[in-house]
């Protein structure tokens, strides 16, 4: 018999998480003995040589502690500091980040690109370049998508492919913010390559910490030549970490049995179990069409508020105008389960009182 669901955090975040077994497992084997430092173990290269895998291309490597540094770290070397650097306008990149992308590329500027469902399209792409070509304005050079989104959507391999052919005819170099990576891999089905590399992507920030580690990031360059020099930008921003195989090695443990895709099918499941029993309780509206993680939903002030009450927590989220309740590899069907009652029984006690306004 399973133990009894406690309301907490469980969809606060995909980050109130713990490390899940596979890569606790080879962390703690690599925490054995004394190795080389600065990434010469064999944990790192084992690490580096998985992904490789994974993407089926002979990628450049980096690891870092988080995800704003990753993303940041890989805009500033994809950018001169009077570049710019489109993104959509509820992007991480540009809401979470604290600025560090343009404090990290000297002052290169994000320019904010609006798209349904927080995907960039052609077209946008194409407008934000040939509104200005002058002297005066800060020259775009990287477009940057975030897969899966922060709205759960994910991009299917056409939109990728055509906003490959914006930045082709645009000159322009793809960034992908991969945090959630592994969610829309599990969402698609289809190889990691066909998302990255044969679309286009120069360089993928994929995300560890929400798959299923404590802490860490890899920067994978497909292309190569933007890694030049990497290591040592890196080093500057205090993100070479000197013991090296406690960053890597989680990913051992991820990547060598394809726990991180299992991970991020169980995330999204539990995400789609979460979404069906919402759907069926008055008051609660669906926003949006969820295809990894996260679902969002409308809930009148007061119904929210009595949830959280019970000790439930999770974030209004201002870019889908709602809540947003974050599913891990880590939540349970009990979480889930657990959450629907308390979900029915708080709307059932509110007289209709948490039936959406509009
Ligand atoms: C969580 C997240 C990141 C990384 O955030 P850190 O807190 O810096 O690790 C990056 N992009 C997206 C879309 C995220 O959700």
């Amino acid at each position: 018999m399973s133990s009894p669901v406690q309301p907490g955090c469980q969809f606060a975040s995909d980050n109130t998480a713990g490390y899940c077994p596979e890569a606790w497992a080879s962390l703690e084997q690599a925490n054995a003995g004394t190795v080389p430092s600065y990434g010469d173990d064999r944990w790192t290269a084992r690490a580096c040589e998985l992904i490789r895998e994974v993407f089926e291309h002979d990628a450049e490597i980096f690891f870092s502690f988080n995800g704003t540094a990753a993303n940041s770290l890989a805009l500033a070397a994809m950018c001169q500091s009077y570049h710019s650097i489109l993104c959509h306008e509820v992007s991480h990149v540009e809401t979470d980040e604290c600025g560090a992308p343009e404090f990290f590329s000297n002052g290169t500027k994000l320019l904010l690109l609006q798209g349904e469902r927080a995907k960039l399209g052609a077209d946008a792409i194409h407008r934000a370049v040939e509104r200005r070509r002058d002297i005066h304005f800060p020259k775009p050079r990287v477009v940057s998508v975030t897969q899966a989104t922060e709205l759960s959507t994910v991009y299917s391999v056409g939109e990728l492919a055509a906003v490959r052919d914006a930045c082709s005819r645009h000159g322009l170099r793809l960034h992908m913010d991969g945090a959630r990576f592994a969610n829309a891999i599990a969402a698609l089905g289809v190889p990691p390559r066909s998302v990255t590399w044969e679309v286009g992507v120069d360089v993928l920030c994929f995300g560890g910490t929400k798959n299923g580690m404590g802490m860490g990031e890899a920067i994978v360059f497909f292309n190569r030549d933007l890694a030049d020099e990497f290591a040592w930008r890196c080093k500057q921003a205090g993100q070479l970490c000197s013991k090296m195989r406690y960053l890597a090695a989680p990913w051992v443990g991820l990547l060598e049995n394809g726990a991180w895709l299992a991970n991020a099918v169980r995330a999204n499941a539990a995400a789609a179990r979460l979404e069906a029993g919402l759907a069926l309780i008055p008051g609660v509206e669906i926003l949006g069409k969820r295809e990894a993680n996260a679902v969002f939903a409308k809930l009148t002030p007061a119904y929210a508020a009595a949830l959280r009450a019970i000790g439930w927590k999770f974030y209004d989220f201002i870019g889908a105008g709602g809540c947003r309740f974050m599913c891990s590899w880590a939540t349970t069907d009990a979480d889930v389960d657990t959450f629907l009652a308390d979900a029915r029984a708080t709307a059932g006690g509110m007289n209709g009182e948490g039936k959406s306004e509009s």
